[in-house]
């Protein structure tokens, strides 16, 4: 940094919760200089991958480019992934070789896949998180249907809403070609979702004739085939693991304090334990005990991995950097539940919230306007609405 100039607010990872703080930040007057690091070149919108793999939403709606929601809002971009903090000094550090000093840090690195130790699941399996999943997606359902054999069969591992919704758009999209298991370790579907999201749920899959095995775990995936417990296999033309969600942020001197499963523990204002000036949002981030929770850990209701709750985090970390800047005291984080919304199938969805349930086609238009509203920035939600009006228009 040039000397005189004052060190910047550094965000690290351009998701739901870093490209949403650094958006808030750059809306206050008088906003510290924010640096946003982030090795991706488009942000994704991940609540909507199943529409671009279905072909219902186009890639420049959901995942815009970096630098062109960035351009004049006042956020600088590096091109470049966090590898080690340094709490002492107030630097990170990159994988490019760069140190960089910050005045405050935000940590918004979100998670990745967790195959939780299945051996091959890393080697044979697909994932759904990144772009480069969507086209192999796309290429493994153009296979299934050129082939037309009888016996074709996709698994998918993890019936969350990440495994039933990918169904169901699976399902629609090979049209018969190969049969969809969906494959959960525990005892139902969708454990954590609305009474009502569940049965649309479990009726949008029985209407695609997806085969749900429930209680039964992968014992191991390999070419071909699924390994499950009990000794039973099963004949696989490919398995797509959403089961799981790990979270690995970078390494922090010195150590900052964490749950079991890698989340790092925050105070209400969303700052780490013990830290004057680094934050953590979004999946990484998870609510500390407090004194008064008797059982530590086991005592608390943690707040979801959703981008519901990271988008919320956002615009309270921004008026918390904004206070502690000026010196006043910080606002604690409040999670207000908007809802569950599921995508069940090519136009068809369901959600529960805000006193309203609604299911099929309704909900699918619902549910998109609800994400037009949350997509990044102004000047992109009116160039998507521009594109969908005019498509409505044809
Ligand atoms: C397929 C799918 C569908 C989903 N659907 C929904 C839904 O319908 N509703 C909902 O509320 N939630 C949904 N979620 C969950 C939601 O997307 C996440 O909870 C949300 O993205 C978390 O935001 P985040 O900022 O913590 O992480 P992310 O959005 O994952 O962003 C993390 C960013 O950090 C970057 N990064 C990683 N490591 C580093 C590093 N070391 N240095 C710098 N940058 C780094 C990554 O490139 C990434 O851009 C879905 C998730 C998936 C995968």
């Amino acid at each position: 940094m040039t000397a005189g100039v004052s060190k910047p607010v550094v965000i690290a990872g351009g998701g739901f919760g870093g490209l949403y703080t650094a958006l808030a930040l750059a809306s206050k007057r008088h906003h510290p200089p924010i640096l946003l690091i982030e090795p991706g070149e488009r942000f994704l919108f991940l609540p909507l991958l199943y529409e671009l793999l279905s072909g219902e939403l186009r890639s420049w709606e959901i995942c815009p480019r970096y630098d062109a929601l960035l351009a004049g809002r006042g956020v600088a971009w590096l091109r470049d992934r966090v590898t080690a903090v340094d709490a002492n000094s107030h630097q990170v550090h990159t994988a490019s070789g760069r140190s960089l000093q910050f005045s405050q840090l935000v940590l918004a690195t979100g998670g990745g896949n967790e195959t939780f130790g299945v051996p091959g699941a890393q080697e044979h399996g697909l994932f759904f998180r990144t772009l480069a999943d969507v086209e192999r997606l796309n290429q493994l359902v153009e296979t299934l249907r050129q082939r037309r054999g009888a016996q074709q069969r996709i698994a998918i591992v993890g019936a969350g809403p990440s495994g039933v919704e990918l169904a169901c758009k699976l399902a629609d999209l090979l049209a018969g070609a190969a049969t969809v298991a969906l494959i959960e370790q525990g005892p139902t579907a969708l454990p954590q979702a609305r009474a009502f999201n569940r049965e649309q749920a479990l009726a949008a899959l029985q209407r695609r004739n997806v085969r749900l095995h429930t209680a039964m775990a992968v014992q191991a995936v390999e070419a071909g085939q699924l390994r499950l417990a009990g000794g039973q296999t099963l004949a696989v033309d490919a398995t797509i693991w959403t089961a799981g969600l790990r979270l690995q942020p970078p390494p922090i001197s010195p150590a900052a304090a964490s749950d079991r499963r890698g989340r790092l523990w925050v105070s209400p204002e969303l700052r780490l334990l013990h830290s004057a000036d680094i934050y953590a949002v979004g999946d990484v981030a998870a609510l500390a005990p407090q004194a008064s929770d008797q059982d530590g850990d086991d005592a608390l209701q943690p707040l979801p991995t959703t981008a519901q709750v990271a988008f919320q985090q956002a615009d309270c970390l921004a008026n918390n950097l904004m206070h502690a800047a000026a010196g006043e005291p910080q606002e604690p984080f409040q999670f207000q539940d908007l809802g569950e919304m599921l995508s069940l199938g090519i136009g068809e969805a369901s959600l529960t919230g805000q006193g309203l349930t609604l299911a099929g086609k309704p909900a699918f238009l619902l549910r998109r306007l609800a994400y037009l509203a949350r997509l990044p920035g102004r000047p992109h939600q009116l160039k998507v609405a521009a594109g969908w009006l005019a498509d409505w228009g044809r």
